[in-house]
């Protein structure tokens, strides 16, 4: 319970009183956790500001520019006025492109009413998890997952279920084990391809088993697709382009954050049948309103732009991923797959945690406060023993940062 202390005063004569109130948070509060990569992120930042030499191997975010042809058409929204609110659910030119594109690059038969527009995936997701999950609803999750998805459907009442996904199986889920935790409870299912933090992208094998589970349970899927541009030597294959039957129960949620550098745009979509975007517009109407008029713009120009300067990030991405694996296979003993997608390494650090570093936060705070570093540790994403390593930093960085960290566990073993 949470005591507020409230000040009553009459401040004119001087007296101020103060009373303990017993007003309490709601039970939802206990659910708002603040996000961890943003506040390593944040941390890191902090002290580069303060002058420290710090490499950041922690952000989630794409470290190019957002693309000129996208700041000036919002720039040219402002210039023109387009700075008032709009349709809640995005304005219709936006819809159109991306049930455009969701039809012509994902095979995703769309309209654009299907379309809502939101501030970033994250409130995508967020809407998704409202209007689908009950309170008691049991919804399944891969681990390790991104946590957000664990904290949205207890924040909407539901009950989160892992069912783990091995790294002997470069992190691609095994069917059986999650059939193993489905329940009459089971209401939904979050898959996210590629996948933050282990870089898994799921192929269409593995993606017709869930949704033959999900048809059979009669499950939603709601499947997160931000990285989907973000592939290397894969195929990103959308979940509901496998039949009609999938579509009907399925919300793809993508955005621009990371496809096109625009993080702070906040700007994402989800698409779903149809009575489900209705209500996720319902609901946008008595949180949000609109994303911001101008930033729809830029992301409208986002998806019509030619896909050659998202290709370009995507090939130094990947130049950035052999890179970095080729830096951390000369540190002895530690294994690093190669992932096929987002821009993340999930290394395995478990042999290097000792009686005095113990934990992969441990680690990461050594790594950080010694090496200058930082990383984001494997728990926050229910995967103990590892860490995530982000490669949206320079070559030489990449070099510079994860010769650091080698140093580092070198120490460890000895
Ligand atoms: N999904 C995943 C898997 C992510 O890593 C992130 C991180 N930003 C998001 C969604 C949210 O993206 P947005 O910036 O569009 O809210
Ligand atoms: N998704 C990014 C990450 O995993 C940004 C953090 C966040 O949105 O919480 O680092």
């Amino acid at each position: 319970l949470f005591a507020a202390i409230a000040g009553i005063g009459d401040y004119s004569s001087g007296v101020y009183l103060q009373s303990v109130t017993t007003l309490c948070l709601s039970s939802r509060a206990a659910y708002a956790n603040p996000s961890p990569t943003l506040a390593m992120t944040a941390k890191a930042n902090a002290l580069k500001a303060s002058g420290a030499d710090v490499i950041s191997f922690a952000a989630g975010e794409p470290d190019f520019a957002t693309p000129e042809p996208i700041c000036q058409a919002a720039h040219r929204a402002i210039d023109e006025g387009f700075t008032k609110y709009c349709p809640t659910a995005g304005i219709k030119e936006l819809r159109e492109a991306i049930a455009q594109k969701l039809h012509d690059q994902n095979g995703i038969p769309c309209s654009p009413d299907q379309v809502v527009v939101s501030c970033g995936a994250k409130h995508s997701l967020y809407n998704s998890a409202q209007m689908l999950i009950s309170p008691g609803d049991e919804v399944l999750l891969i681990a390790p997952y991104w946590m957000t998805y664990y904290d949205q459907i207890q924040l909407a009442g539901g009950v989160p279920v892992v069912a783990r996904a091995e790294a002997a199986d470069h992190f691609i889920p095994n069917i059986d084990a999650l059939k193993e935790k489905i329940s009459p409870r089971t209401r939904a299912i979050f898959l996210n391809t590629p996948c933050n933090p282990t870089g898994a992208v799921y192929g269409r094998k593995t993606l017709e088993e869930i949704a033959s589970l999900a048809l059979r349970h009669d499950l939603w899927i709601v499947c997160d697709e931000i990285y989907e541009k973000l592939v290397y030597g894969q195929t990103h294959i959308s979940i509901a382009s496998l039949g009609p039957e999938v579509a009907e129960r399925t919300v793809t949620v993508g955005g621009c954050s990371k496809s096109f550098a625009m993080t702070g745009w906040r700007i994402g979509y989800a698409a779903a049948p149809q009575p489900v975007a209705k209500a996720m517009s319902s609901f946008q109407d008595s949180v949000t309103s609109n994303p911001t008029s101008f930033a729809q713009k830029g992301a409208l120009e986002a998806f019509k732009m030619p896909l050659d300067t998202v290709e370009k990030m995507r090939q130094e991405f990947e130049t950035r991923r052999d890179l970095m694996r080729a830096e951390f296979l000369k540190v002895e003993g530690l294994d690093v797959p190669s992932p096929g997608g987002a821009f993340y390494f999930l290394v395995c650090v478990q042999p290097y945690l000792n009686d005095k570093v113990s934990s992969d936060h441990a680690l990461a705070e050594v790594l950080l406060d010694e090496a200058g570093v930082a990383t984001v540790p494997g728990t926050v994403f229910d995967a103990p023993g590892y860490l995530r390593v982000s490669y949206t930093a320079s070559r030489d960085n990449i070099k510079r940062g994860v010769a650091r960290i080698a140093d580092v566990l070198a120490k460890q073993i000895i």
